[in-house]
C-alpha cells in the first residue's frame, strides 16, 4: 500500500479551470474571456518593447552574474519599487519608513503579509470584499465585507458600516485600483471617507497603470492614505499585468509605518518569513523592472505601452456595448436598464451581470469561456470577435 493512498483529488481552481476547458475545445470559434492576462487586438500575448530592450541590455552585460539575491531582494529594486507606488516624494519613502521585501509577484506579497500578520496579530479578522479575487480568501481565511449592490455599483454605505463595526485590530484587504472581479472602484471622495474608518489596510495593487493608463492616477488611494493622511499600511505590488511579466513572478510587499526604526525591525522579520519559505527571490524579473524603471527613456516607453494596453481595453468595453445595443440585446436581468455598467467599470474585467446559466450557455453552445460569475476578461475581446460575443450574449439571455 502506498503511503499516499489516502490522498483524494483536490477540486480544480475555478479560474484556472476555465483555461483548461478552453484549451481542450477544438472549435475554431472559441473565445477565452477567462484569462487574467493581456492579449493584443489579434488575441496574442504581448511582450512589452521596454521589457525586450531591458532584456537585451541585461543579456549583453557580461559584468552581471547569476549569484543569489539577498533574502529580501535586489537592492536597486527595493529602492525604486516603493517610489512607484507611494511616489518619489512620499514622506514615508523619503524618511525610510517603508519596510520593503521583494516577492513572488502579488500573490507572494500577500502570502508574506498574511504570515506577518499571523505572527504579530494572531486571530486577527481579515475583511475581504464580496466578491473579490478568489485567492484572497484562501490566502487570508476570509471574513467577508459588503461591497456590491445589485446593479454592480459599490455598496458604499454597507462597506463603511462593516468597516466601522469591525473589531479593533482587524485588517482590511482593499483593491488599490481596478477591483477584481467587478471593475468598480470607490471615488476619491469615498476613499477619503474610508480613510476615516479604516484602521489597518492592505492595498492589493495588481493593476497600477494598467487601469487608467496613468501610474500616478492609479496609485491615488495608496498615496492619499500614506502621504496625505500619514496612515500606517501595507501595500502589495504585482508587476504581472502592468509589465506583462506574469511568468517572471516579480512584485513586492511594502509596510509603511511611523518610524524608521520600526521599519528596520519589520524588514528583519520579513526576511525571517522568506528564508524558510523559499530562501531567496528570483533575479531576472527584478532586474527587468529595475532596468526599465531606473532609465527615463525606458520608463517613458513603459508608460506609453501601459497607456496603449489600457486604451485598447477601454475601447473594447465601448465596442462590446455598441455591439449589444446594435442588436437590441436586453440587459442581463431586471436590475439593469442597459449595458452601461460595462463602460463605467475599469481595469481588466467586466462584471457583466450574466448569471451562471447564461455563462454555461455561452460556453456550451458558443464556445465562449468565462468564469461562472459573469466576469469577462476584456483583454480577450478584440475587433474580430466582439460581434460574435454580443450575439452569443443575446442568445444566452433570450
Ligand atoms: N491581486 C489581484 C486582485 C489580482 O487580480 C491578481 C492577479 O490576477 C493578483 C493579486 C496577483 O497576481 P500575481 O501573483 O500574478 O501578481
Amino acid at each position: 500500500k502506498s503511503r499516499w493512498s489516502e490522498v483524494t483529488m483536490a477540486p480544480a481552481d475555478p479560474i484556472l479551470g476555465v483555461a483548461v476547458a478552453y484549451n481542450a475545445d477544438p472549435s475554431p470559434k472559441k473565445v477565452n474571456l477567462g484569462i487574467g492576462a493581456y492579449r493584443d487586438s489579434e488575441g496574442k500575448p504581448l511582450v512589452l518593447q521596454c521589457v525586450r530592450e531591458a532584456e537585451k541590455r541585461i543579456a549583453n552585460d557580461e559584468a552581471l552574474n547569476k549569484e543569489y539575491l539577498p533574502v529580501q531582494g535586489f537592492d536597486r529594486f527595493l529602492k525604486i519599487t516603493p517610489q512607484i507606488i507611494f511616489g518619489k516624494d512620499s514622506p514615508a519613502v523619503v524618511e525610510g519608513r517603508v519596510a520593503v521585501c521583494q516577492s513572488l509577484s502579488g500573490t507572494g506579497a500577500l502570502r508574506i503579509a498574511a504570515e506577518f500578520i499571523a505572527m504579530y496579530n494572531p486571530g486577527t479578522m481579515v475583511y475581504i470584499s464580496n466578491p473579490s479575487w478568489g485567492n484572497h480568501h484562501t490566502i487570508f481565511k476570509k471574513a467577508g465585507l459588503k461591497y456590491l449592490n445589485k446593479t454592480m455599483g459599490l455598496d458604499f454605505d454597507g462597506m463603511v458600516a462593516d468597516l466601522s463595526a469591525a473589531p479593533r485590530g482587524s485588517t482590511f484587504v482593499l483593491h488599490t485600483v481596478a477591483h477584481n472581479p467587478t471593475g468598480v472602484d470607490p471615488s476619491q471622495d469615498q476613499w477619503k471617507k474610508l480613510a476615516d474608518v479604516c484602521q489597518e489596510a492592505i492595498f492589493d495593487t495588481a493593476y497600477q497603470g494598467y487601469a487608467s493608463g496613468d501610474l500616478e492616477r492609479d496609485a491615488w488611494a495608496v498615496r492619499y492614505f500614506a502621504n496625505t493622511r500619514g496612515l500606517e499600511l501595507m501595500v502589495t505590488q504585482s508587476y504581472s499585468k502592468n509589465f506583462g511579466l506574469y511568468g517572471e513572478r516579480i512584485g513586492a510587499l511594502n509596510v509603511a509605518v511611523k518610524s524608521k526604526d520600526t521599519a528596520a525591525k519589520i524588514s528583519s522579520q520579513l526576511k525571517g518569513i522568506v528564508r524558510p519559505m523559499y530562501s531567496n527571490p528570483q533575479l531576472h524579473g527584478a532586474r527587468l523592472v529595475t532596468w526599465v524603471m531606473e532609465d527615463p527613456a525606458l520608463k517613458a516607453l513603459w508608460e506609453k505601452e501601459l497607456k496603449e494596453m489600457s486604451d485598447r481595453i477601454t475601447e473594447m468595453r465601448s465596442s462590446l456595448v455598441a455591439a449589444l445595443v446594435e442588436i437590441n440585446c436586453p440587459p442581463p436581468n431586471a436590475n439593469f436598464r442597459n449595458w452601461n455598467h460595462i463602460t463605467s467599470q475599469i481595469g481588466m474585467f467586466a462584471f457583466t451581470g450574466l448569471s451562471e446559466k447564461h455563462c454555461s450557455l455561452l460556453t456550451g453552445k458558443h464556445h465562449i469561456y468565462c468564469t461562472k460569475n459573469g466576469r469577462f476578461s476584456m483583454a480577450g475581446v478584440n475587433p474580430s470577435n466582439v460581434k460574435y460575443i454580443a450575439a452569443a450574449m443575446k442568445d444566452a439571455i433570450n
